[in-house]
């Protein structure tokens, strides 16, 4: 079963005039594409941080091969200082914070990477110093790209912030000529515009792709509820009363547990039919659906289009007396309705007529507690409709609650 906020209707309605709208979604689907993609996002970033911890590690040989005065200063801020934030970051993102904090400490590490790199660049005297600062370029790649690839509005600010840093320390440090730190320059800004655009373009494919997931999920949602329920009234049909039946008597949980069966036809509704015509049968049998499931305790309870004109209630952990006490509740709200059914009489009202059986599940069969609830259903009709059999009566003598109620109730007979 699908829990969103998010309805069809407004996600299709979105989908259609997108356009051009950025990568954003309104409020509810940003919730509900949280929810749903937080944890993978988590599990990725932390595998990507770890990963990188050993990437970044082996870079100390460019600082080895190309900066030897400032290495060891390189391996204590890449050991003292950088690796220890990485590590803290993939605990902190598996605790699973919130999206800003998480986001936000992902974009905190390409940056302390690259401050990292900026102070080797700036301290060092070493006249390979310009081609150390190229490793800002993987940097960014990792940062937007692959591995780590921030979101969007992250990715934007983090490389504005690379790319800022690296003009200024190109620029002061004066370890290139001017046309070498132009053409560097030239060459960082370049890289990070299409680095950004790849960025752009697979967080709009992966959100569009998201959203037709959604789509589909929610359809699929809204056909299996459908494919569950009457159309008339609202109420479960019988192929959702057979899986749950089957659920019940499958569940060790409920082996021992009582289960309460009442069986609902209205009295006389093809006269009904008959006087008003057969759209007033049919607002007659939502009246009557509604009044059904006002009764219902709770989740646990269903209740059924059992056929044309009769409902059942499937009531787990009932016993028979509380089956008997609802029962008898719903046939009083009916007669209080007083729906005109002048077919069956000069100034009859429509009313309903109850059997019910209870048992443990691991004594009768789903079929044995059905037929048992159909025997005494055409007992309560017998004895003159509009009521409930075993009748409130019995159960306030103590004979209702007395199992197995299969076998003592009367075999079905034409009422
Ligand atoms: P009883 O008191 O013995 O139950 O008599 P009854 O007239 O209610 O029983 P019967 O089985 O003779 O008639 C049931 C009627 O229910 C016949 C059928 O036309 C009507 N019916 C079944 N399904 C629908 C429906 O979806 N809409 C309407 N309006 N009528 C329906
Ligand atoms: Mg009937
Ligand atoms: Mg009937």
């Amino acid at each position: 079963m699908l829990n969103t906020a998010v309805g069809l209707d407004a996600l299709e309605a979105f989908m259609a005039h997108r356009g051009k709208r950025g990568l954003s979604f309104p409020q509810p689907i940003e919730q509900q594409f949280e929810s749903d993609t937080s944890t993978r996002r988590c599990q990725r970033l932390t595998t990507g941080i770890l990963v990188s911890v050993v990437i970044y590690n082996l870079f100390l040989v460019a600082d080895w091969l190309l900066v030897p005065d400032v290495f060891w200063r390189a391996v204590a801020i890449h050991l003292g200082i950088v690796t220890p934030w990485m590590l803290a970051a993939v605990w902190l993102i598996s605790g699973r914070p919130r999206r800003v904090v998480r986001e936000s400490i992902a974009a905190s590490i390409p940056l302390v990477i690259t401050l990292q790199i900026l102070y080797g660049f700036a301290a060092t005297t070493s006249r390979n110093a310009a081609h150390y600062q190229y490793v800002v370029i993987p940097t960014l790649l990792y940062a937007n790209i692959a591995l780590h690839r921030l979101e969007f509005p992250f990715a934007l600010r983090v490389t504005a912030i690379i790319v800022l840093a690296h003009a200024a320390a190109v620029v002061v440090t004066g370890h290139m000529s001017a046309p070498i730190v132009v053409m560097t320059l030239a060459q960082l800004v370049a890289c990070a515009y299409i680095i950004l655009v790849a960025n752009y373009q697979m967080e709009r494919d992966l959100r569009k792709a998201y959203l037709y997931s959604l789509r589909d999920r929610l359809r699929h949602a809204l056909a299996d509820a459908a494919s569950r329920r009457d159309a008339l009234t609202g109420l479960a049909n019988r192929h959702h009363m057979d899986a749950e039946i089957a659920r019940l008597w499958r569940s060790p949980h409920e082996q021992v547990s009582p289960v309460s069966v009442v069986l609902m036809d209205i009295d006389h509704f093809k006269s009904l039919n008959d006087r008003y015509g057969h759209a007033a049968g049919d607002l007659c049998l939502k009246r009557l659906a509604a009044i059904v499931m006002a009764e219902l305790r709770g989740s646990g309870d269903l209740a059924v289009r059992f056929g044309g004109e009769e409902f059942l209630l499937l009531l787990p952990q009932l016993q028979l007396p509380d089956a008997i006490r609802i029962a008898e509740r719903i046939r009083k709200a009916i007669e209080a309705t007083a729906i005109p059914n002048e077919g069956a009489g000069p100034g009859k009202i429509v009313t309903a007529s109850f059997g019910i059986a209870t048992s443990c599940i691991l004594d009768l069969t789903a079929e044995d507690l059905l037929a048992a609830a159909d025997s005494a259903l055409y007992a309560a009709k017998r004895s003159g409709r509009n009521r409930v059999w075993p009748s409130p009566a019995d159960e306030s003598k103590g004979d209702a609650g007395s199992p197995p109620v299969a076998k003592r109730l009367p075999q079905r007979q034409t009422a």
